[in-house]
C-alpha cells in the first residue's frame, strides 16, 4: 500500500473478515503448531486434493466494510417502490406486531436456533409450535396438525400426496384442482403431479365428482373471492372414496364454518397473513390438519406433548425416526428444513392478539370489503361474486383504464385474470384507503362517503357470507391464546419461551453437515426495511427493481462460487432445490429421447432427504457402498452403473463426502456416471468446505443445491426458514423452475414451478448477499480455510480421547470430524443419547447425532468458532469421557451415574430428596467454565416411547395446567 489512507481502508475493510472469522490470529498459529505445520496453506495443500483445486481466485469482488454494505443495499433497496398491495392471492400486507418484529424476527435468540432435536433445550420454541399446531386445529376444525410447512402450493402438493397415499380409490390416478384455486398453486401441484405420474384435471369445482379421481382440491374463499358452501362439493369426492383437500386463507376462518366441520379431510394454506411480511414472496410458513387416522401419512414434523423422566409435561418432535426424511425414500415427504421461526412468529400473533382480537381484525377486514362492495354497487359496477370475506372482483371492459389510475396512484391490484381484476382488502386497509379505492375505480367526483356507506353496512347488517358458513364456535380457547395481550406480558411470554431454548448467542451448535456459523447482525439488518419486507411476489416487474438488481448480483456471484452457469433461487430450502435439480435431469434426458432413464445412484452414507427427493422425482433407488474409510466403495460404484447403464439417470453424491473428507476419486466418480450417460448431481450442503477453494462446477458435477441457511449465513430459524437455490451446468439450464404469474428470465416458458413464489424466500436474500458482499472473494476463501483448520485442530485434539471414525488424504478431515463412541459403549453401556444429553449439563448442544453412522457423533465447528469456545467444547468431552471411564471401572454403576440421569434441570438437583453416586454441585458444574455461562434444561430426559404411543399434537388441557 503506497499510501496511509489505502492502508487504513484496508484495514477497515478486513474488519468484517476477522470478525466473522472466530479465532484471532494468535489462536490461529497455536492451532496450527499443534497442528504441526507451519502455515493454514501447508494445512490447506495437506489436506484438500491438488486435482480439485481452483486455479483462478473468485471474482465476487473485494470485500466492504458493514457500513458501506447496507449503505449501497439501501440505495438498491429504494429502487424498490413499495405500492399499497390488494393483490391478494395468497399475500397480504400485515401488521407485524411490534413485540414480536423485535423480540422474535430481530432477534438472536430465536433466529439462531437449530431444529428442535434436542428437545430438553428447545421447550420454548416447541411449545410455540404447539400453540402453531393448536391454532390450525381450532381454525382447520380437524384433529391433527403438523408444524409447518414450506409456503401455501406445496403444501396443496404434499395433500395430493397425502391423498395418493390414504385414498381407497386405488385404481385412480388423477387429481383434480378446481380452476378458482390460486394460480401458483394449480402451478405447483401440477409440477408435482407430473413427476410422480399423476393427472391433473383443471375444472370448475362441481365437476370434480365427474372424473375418476383420487383426491381433489379446492380453494376456501376462492382465488377471486368467492365464499362458496363447499360441504356438497366434499361430500361429492369422499362419495367416490377420494379425499376432499381445501386450501384456506386462515384470516377468513375467524368468520367462516371451519372447513374441517364442513367434511374436509385435508384442511391447508399460509399463515402469512398472521403477522408475517409479504416479503416478495417469502418465507412463510404453511399450514396443515388431517384427520388422525392419516396421522402416518402426515408430510413434516408434528411437535408431541409427552413426558420426561420426572413425568412432567415435555414437549418433543413426535414420531420422530417415522414420519421424516429419515425413512428416506419411504419417507412422506422431503421435508427438512421448514419455516419454524415464521410459524412462531404467527403462532405468536395468534397469542398477542388472542381470539377476539383476531376476530376483531377479520370483522374489520371484512367490513371494508362490504363498504367497498356496496359504493361499487351504488354505482352500478359489477362484482363478479354475491359472497366474499375480503376479496372483490370486477369484471370490467374499462380494466386498463382502472389499473392504470391505480398504478399512478401507487396502487396494485390483481390483474392476472382476463378481463377482470381483484382487490383484496387487508389488515392494514383503512377509511381513507377505501375512500382512494373508489376514487381509482369509479373516477374522481363520485360522490360516495365512505362514512355514510359504513354507518349503511353497519345498520343492515351484511348478507355476503352466506348464512350456512358463518363461524359458530368457539376458538383459541386455551390459556395461551387468552393470557398475554399486554405488551408486559407478551414481552415476558416470548422471553420466558427463549429461555428455554439454546441458540448461538449462548454456545457453538457444532452440528456436522447443518454449518451453524455466524448470522452476522449486518446481514440481518436489511430484512426488515420496509423496502424488502412489504413488496407483493406478483407485483409489476418494474416495482422490484431493487430486488432485481439485489437477486441478480447474488445470482451471478453464486455461478462464480459454484463454477456453475445458470442459478435459479426459487427452492425455499437445500431439499426443495434438490427436487428441482433432479426435474432438470429427468426434463434434460427426455429431452434426448431418453425418457427411460430413471436410476439414481445414492451412496449408502447420503442424507435422507437425497433418496426422499429422487423418490418424488419417481427415479428408482440403488444404493452404492462405501468403503471401510467412508468413501464410496469405486468397484460397488462401477459395478452398479455398468449394471443400470442404459437406464442411469444420476448419481446423487456429496462433497466433501457426508463422512467428511475430500474423497481423491470425486472426479473419477463423475466421469464413470458421465460415461453410462448419467448427470452428477453433487448435494452442496457441505459447500462450506470447497467455496473458493474448489467448486461443483469445476469437479465436473452437473447440479447443484446449495444450502444458503448453512453456508451463506441465513439463520436457521429454529428449523427454517431456508433457501436452496439450485446452480447448473448450461445444458441443464433450459430446465429450471419457471412460475406461471410471475415470468423468471432466463428459464423457459412452460416450465413449471416448485414453490409458490417466483423467487421463492425472496426476503431472506439480503443476508447471503451481504454476506458475500462483506467478505469478498478473499474472505470467502478464507473462511473456508478457516473452518479447515478448526475441524483439523477440533479432531486433533480429540483423537487423543475417542477414535475419529474417517481420515482423508494425510490424515485430515475436512470441514467436520465423526467421532465414534461404539467401542465406549460396548465397554460401559453408556450410548451416545447419554453422552449428547449429558452435553446439555455443560452449556453444550450436541453435535450431530448417529449420522451418518449410528453410534457416533458429527461435529462441525465451523470458521466463526474461536480457539476459546472450541477448546471448551473439548475439555466437554475429555470431561465426559472421564465420567464413562469411571462407569467402566465400576465406580459408578450403569443405573447411577450423571451420564443417564442427563440432563439435570433445576428442579432435579435441588429436589429434596438425592440418592445419587455423584454430588448436586457436580451434577450441574461438572467443569469450572460451565459456572461462568450456566445453561439449565427446563425439563429432563424426555420419554420418546411414552409421547409416540399417546400422540397429543395440541396443547395439554388446561387440567394439566393446574396440576
Ligand atoms: C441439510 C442437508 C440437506 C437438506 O437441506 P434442507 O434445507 O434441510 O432441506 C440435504 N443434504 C445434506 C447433506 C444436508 O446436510
Amino acid at each position: 500500500m503506497s499510501n496511509a489512507k489505502s492502508l487504513e481502508e484496508l484495514e477497515q475493510k478486513q474488519d468484517f473478515i476477522r470478525r466473522h472469522i472466530g479465532p484471532s490470529p494468535a489462536q490461529v498459529s497455536d492451532m496450527l503448531s499443534a497442528l504441526e505445520v507451519s502455515s493454514v496453506q501447508e494445512l490447506i495443500d495437506q489436506t484438500v486434493p491438488a486435482s480439485i483445486r481452483l486455479e483462478q481466485p473468485l471474482t465476487v469482488g473485494e470485500s466492504r466494510t458493514e457500513v458501506e454494505t447496507l449503505s449501497y443495499l439501501k440505495s438498491v433497496a429504494s429502487k424498490n417502490k413499495v405500492f399499497k398491495s390488494y393483490i391478494g392471492q395468497g399475500y397480504h400486507p400485515t401488521n407485524v406486531p411490534h413485540v414480536i418484529l423485535r423480540n422474535v424476527l430481530e432477534n438472536p435468540g430465536w433466529y439462531t436456533a437449530y431444529t428442535p432435536y434436542q428437545p430438553e433445550i428447545a421447550q420454548g420454541r416447541l411449545e410455540s409450535l404447539l400453540n402453531f399446531q393448536t391454532m390450525t386445529l381450532d381454525l382447520t376444525g380437524l384433529d391433527l396438525a403438523s408444524a409447518s410447512l414450506l409456503d401455501e402450493s406445496t403444501a396443496a402438493a404434499e395433500a395430493m400426496g397425502l391423498a395418493k397415499r390414504v385414498s381407497k380409490a386405488k385404481k385412480a390416478n388423477a387429481f383434480f384442482i378446481a380452476d378458482d384455486v390460486h394460480t401458483q398453486t394449480i402451478d405447483v401441484v401440477t409440477t408435482r403431479a407430473e413427476q410422480f405420474g399423476f393427472e391433473i384435471i383443471v375444472g370448475k369445482a362441481e365437476d370434480a365428482v365427474n372424473h375418476d379421481i383420487f383426491g381433489a382440491l379446492f380453494q376456501y374463499p376462492t382465488t377471486s373471492g368467492e365464499v362458496v358452501d363447499i360441504t356438497d362439493l366434499i361430500a361429492g369426492v369422499q362419495s367416490k372414496k377420494a379425499i376432499a383437500c381445501v386450501a384456506a386463507d386462515i384470516m377468513s376462518l375467524l368468520l367462516l364454518k371451519a372447513p374441517g366441520k364442513l367434511g374436509a379431510d385435508v384442511v391447508l394454506g399460509s399463515a402469512q397473513r398472521f403477522g408475517v411480511p409479504m416479503g416478495y414472496g417469502g418465507p412463510h410458513a404453511a399450514f396443515f390438519a388431517t384427520r388422525d387416522a392419516y396421522k402416518r401419512s402426515l408430510p413434516g414434523r408434528i411437535i408431541g406433548v409427552s413426558k420426561d423422566r420426572l413425568g412432567n409435561d415435555a414437549l418433543r418432535m413426535a414420531m420422530q425416526t417415522r414420519e421424516q426424511h429419515i425413512r428416506r425414500d419411504k419417507a412422506n415427504s422431503n421435508i427438512c428444513t421448514a419455516q419454524v421461526l415464521l410459524a412462531n412468529m404467527a403462532a405468536f400473533y395468534a397469542v398477542y392478539h388472542g381470539p377476539q382480537g383476531l376476530k376483531t381484525i377479520a370483522q374489520r377486514i371484512h367490513r371494508f370489503a362490504d363498504i367497498l362492495a356496496s359504493g361499487l354497487k351504488a354505482k352500478g359496477i359489477a362484482l363478479k361474486h354475491s359472497t366474499w370475506f375480503d376479496t372483490l372482483t370486477v369484471v370490467s371492459d374499462s380494466k386498463n383504464d382502472v389499473t392504470a389510475r391505480a398504478i399512478a396512484k401507487g396502487v396494485n391490484f390483481a390483474t392476472n385474470h382476463d378481463g377482470e381484476y381483484s382487490i383484496s382488502v387487508s389488515e392494514t386497509t383503512t377509511r381513507a384507503d377505501v375512500a382512494e379505492l373508489f376514487d381509482i375505480i369509479l373516477g374522481e367526483g363520485h360522490g360516495l362517503s365512505v362514512d355514510a356507506i359504513a354507518a349503511d353496512v353497519e345498520a343492515n347488517g351484511s348478507e355476503s357470507i352466506p348464512a350456512s358458513l358463518v363461524r359458530d364456535d368457539e376458538v383459541l380457547t386455551h390459556p395461551n391464546f387468552n393470557s398475554y395481550h399486554s405488551e408486559t406480558d407478551m414481552l415476558r411470554y416470548i422471553k420466558r419461551l427463549e429461555s428455554k431454548d439454546l441458540s448461538l448467542n449462548h454456545s457453538m451448535i457444532s452440528l456436522g453437515s447443518c454449518t451453524m456459523k455466524l448470522n452476522a447482525t449486518a446481514e440481518m439488518i436489511p430484512i426488515t426495511w420496509p423496502e424488502f419486507a412489504n413488496l407483493h411476489p406478483f407485483c409489476p416487474l418494474d416495482q422490484a427493481e431493487g430486488y432485481q438488481i439485489m437477486i441478480g448480483e447474488l445470482h451471478d456471484w453464486l455461478i462464480n462460487i459454484t463454477g456453475y452457469d445458470a442459478v435459479s433461487l426459487q427452492p425455499n430450502s437445500g431439499a426443495q432445490g434438490e427436487y428441482a435439480g433432479l426435474i432438470a435431469i429427468r426434463k434434460y434426458h427426455e429431452s434426448r429421447g431418453d425418457a427411460h432413464r430413471n436410476v439414481c445412484l445414492i451412496p449408502s452414507s447420503a442424507h435422507g432427504t437425497n433418496p426422499a427427493s429422487a423418490q418424488m422425482a419417481s427415479m428408482k433407488i440403488v444404493v452404492v457402498n462405501c468403503d471401510k474409510n467412508g468413501n464410496v466403495d469405486m468397484a460397488d460404484l462401477k459395478a452398479k452403473a455398468e449394471e443400470v447403464s442404459e437406464n442411469l439417470s444420476c448419481i446423487m453424491i456429496t462433497y466433501p463426502s457426508t463422512h467428511g473428507v475430500y474423497e481423491e476419486t470425486i472426479r473419477e466418480i463423475c466421469d464413470i456416471i458421465h460415461e453410462h450417460g448419467g448427470q452428477v448431481y453433487m448435494d452442496g450442503a457441505n459447500m462450506n468446505a470447497q467455496v473458493g477453494v474448489t467448486s461443483p462446477g469445476f469437479i465436473g458435477s452437473d447440479v447443484s443445491h446449495l444450502n444458503l441457511h448453512k453456508t451463506f449465513c441465513i439463520p436457521h430459524g429454529g428449523g427454517g426458514p431456508g433457501v436452496g437455490p439450485i446452480g447448473v451446468k448450461s445444458h441443464l439450464a433450459p430446465f429450471m423452475p419457471n412460475h406461471s404469474v410471475i415470468n423468471v428470465p432466463g428459464t423457459n416458458i412452460g416450465n413449471g414451478a416448485v414453490s409458490a413464489a417466483p423467487y421463492g424466500s425472496a426476503a431472506i436474500l439480503p443476508i447471503s448477499w451481504a454476506y458475500i458482499t462483506m467478505m469478498g472473494s478473499e474472505g470467502l476463501k478464507q473462511a473456508t480455510e478457516m473452518a479447515i483448520v478448526n475441524a483439523n485442530y477440533l479432531t486433533h485434539e480429540l483423537s487423543k480421547h475417542f477414535p475419529i471414525l474417517y481420515r482423508g488424504r494425510n490424515n485430515r478431515v475436512a470441514h467436520e470430524c465423526i467421532v465414534d463412541l461404539r467401542p465406549l459403549k460396548e465397554l460401559s453401556g453408556i450410548t451416545e443419547m447419554d453422552v449428547a444429553k449429558r452435553l446439555q449439563d455443560y452449556g453444550f448442544h450436541s453435535p450431530t447425532m448417529s449420522f451418518p453412522v449410528a453410534g457416533t457423533l458429527m461435529i462441525e465447528p465451523t470458521e466463526s468458532e474461536s480457539k476459546g469456545e472450541i477448546d471448551r467444547f473439548i475439555e466437554a468431552m475429555v470431561s465426559i469421557k472421564g465420567e464413562i471411564e469411571k462407569v467402566i471401572s465400576g465406580e459408578w454403576s450403569i443405573e447411577n451415574n450423571p451420564l443417564v440421569f442427563a440432563p439435570h434441570t433445576q428442579g432435579d438437583v435441588l429436589g429434596n430428596e438425592w440418592d445419587r453416586a455423584y454430588d448436586r454441585f457436580y451434577a450441574a458444574f461438572p467443569v469450572p467454565a460451565v459456572a461462568k455461562n450456566k445453561f439449565w434444561p427446563t425439563v429432563t430426559r424426555i420419554d420418546d416411547v411414552y409421547g409416540d404411543r399417546n400422540l397429543v399434537c395440541s396443547c395439554p388441557a388446561v387440567e394439566t395446567y393446574r396440576d
